[in-house]
């Protein structure tokens, strides 16, 4: 395939970035063109995640959390590769790791977040269940008081990481209120198993959890989560990384179709000349530009406590829109190339429909959009 010319930022994109975070990202580009690349077909093929990575993963400093705009543009370059590895360091970091950052004790900082930034244990967070995704204040995992501790009872889903995990972030109703549980890998009463047969996001790890007199001591309780307002400020967090990793996957997929267009000829001359084919890469290019500006802008907000969740919400729902479009028209200007594991789109585009579904599907962000532009409820109907 000819190299087409790298397109244009007429946006000026990088011009908008610091020399330090163009550093991070050129970092992060280049171990996502060099070592995670050439083996994403063949696991994504395989169902499975590489485990290998996280060593390099822990190398390159991505397994801690960093400044808001160089913790986005990590997730946008690991997410040209797959959202399996952007939401392998999205839940351990932003999910797992912010719900010790924000909620736990010194000591319990301490005896975590060190061995989850060197990539020597990988955490998870379970929140879903398998009756209660969307309405999660509904869950029926109970924790109920015992000497020295709690014992869990309950059934998680959909965890990511949580079988490859040495901790998993529990979320349990105690007395009737949420509170998040601090379960260690072998936990008697603590089993895991991994969800088979996906057809999206496939080099990510999705578990299922099973809690049957599981006793956690006092120590595991996260002191300062109370109420499901806890798990959500997690989730916003990794929500945001949504954000930039869907501009990743969308940016990718564009890059393939253009120059493919450039290459591939039909009636004598290459399809990208046609202007059926022009009007879809000007359309894709578009979208890659404004869902990496929104992304930027949302950035700088947060990096002056200013980013409200419901611009999160707004960010959220519309990049993942924009790039499920740009994946599915990518994937039509690749003709029959296009459904096969050499070519990027379609395994990105079947990544977004878990992306439209995960952390707050399509509609609960528009129904949040929908109370913050009316200041009605829509939720229960
Ligand atoms: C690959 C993958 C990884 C995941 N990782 C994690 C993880 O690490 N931890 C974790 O806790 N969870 C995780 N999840 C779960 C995910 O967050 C849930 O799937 C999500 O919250 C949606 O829940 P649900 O699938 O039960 O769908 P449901 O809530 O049953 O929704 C089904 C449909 O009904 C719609 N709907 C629901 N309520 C309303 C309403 N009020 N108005 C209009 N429409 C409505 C939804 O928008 C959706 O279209 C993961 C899921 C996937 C697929």
């Amino acid at each position: 395939m000819t190299n087409a010319p790298v397109p244009p930022d007429y946006a000026r994109f990088d011009d908008l970035l610091s020399d330090e975070e163009r550093a991070v990202r050129d970092r992060v580009r280049s171990f996502v063109n060099e070592e995670a690349l050439p083996l994403v077909a063949d696991h994504y093929e395989r169902g499975a995640y590489p485990a290998h990575l996280t060593p390099r993963l822990a190398e390159l400093g991505v397994l801690h959390h960093s400044e808001p705009v160089v913790d986005g543009l990590i997730a946008h370059e690991l997410e040209r590769a797959d959202a399996g590895l952007r939401s392998f360091v999205s839940v351990h970091v932003h999910l797992a790791g912010s719900a010790i950052r924000f909620f736990g004790s010194e000591e319990q900082q301490g005896r975590y977040l060190p061995a989850m930034a060197r990539g020597e244990l990988i955490g998870a967070f379970s929140l879903t269940e398998p009756g209660h995704g969307s309405d999660p204040g509904a869950m029926e995992t109970v924790a109920r008081p015992a000497p020295g501790g709690y014992v869990l009872y309950g059934h998680k889903r959909w965890a990511t990481n949580a079988t490859i995990a040495g901790l998993v972030v529990v979320w349990a109703k105690l007395d009737g209120e949420v509170r998040g549980f601090l379960v260690d890998r072998g936990t008697p009463g603590f089993r895991a198993e991994q969800i088979e047969r996906k057809l999206s996001f496939r080099m990510s790890v999705s578990s299922e959890l099973f809690f049957e007199e599981c006793f956690i001591p006092e120590s595991q309780l996260l002191p300062g989560a109370k109420g499901l307002g806890a798990p959500l400020r997690c989730l916003s967090e990794a929500r945001y990384g949504i954000v930039w990793g869907v501009a990743g996957a969308a940016e990718a997929c564009f890059e393939e179709a253009l120059r493919y267009s450039l290459h591939r000829e039909q009636f004598g001359r290459p399809i990208g000349g046609f202007q059926l084919t022009q009007e879809k890469l000007a359309d894709m290019y578009a979208a890659v530009v404004q869902s990496k500006l929104l992304a930027l802008h949302l950035g700088r907000l947060k990096e002056r406590g200013q980013l409200h969740h419901t611009s999160v919400s707004l960010g959220k729902r519309t990049n993942v829109r924009h790039s499920l479009s740009v994946a599915r028209t990518a994937r039509t200007v690749l003709g029959a190339h296009g459904i096969t594991a050499d070519t990027v789109s379609l395994r990105h585009a079947a990544n977004l429909e878990t992306e439209m579904t995960y952390e707050g599907t399509d509609e609960v962000h528009a129904l949040a959009l929908g109370r913050h532009l009316t200041g009605l409820d829509a939720f229960r109907g």
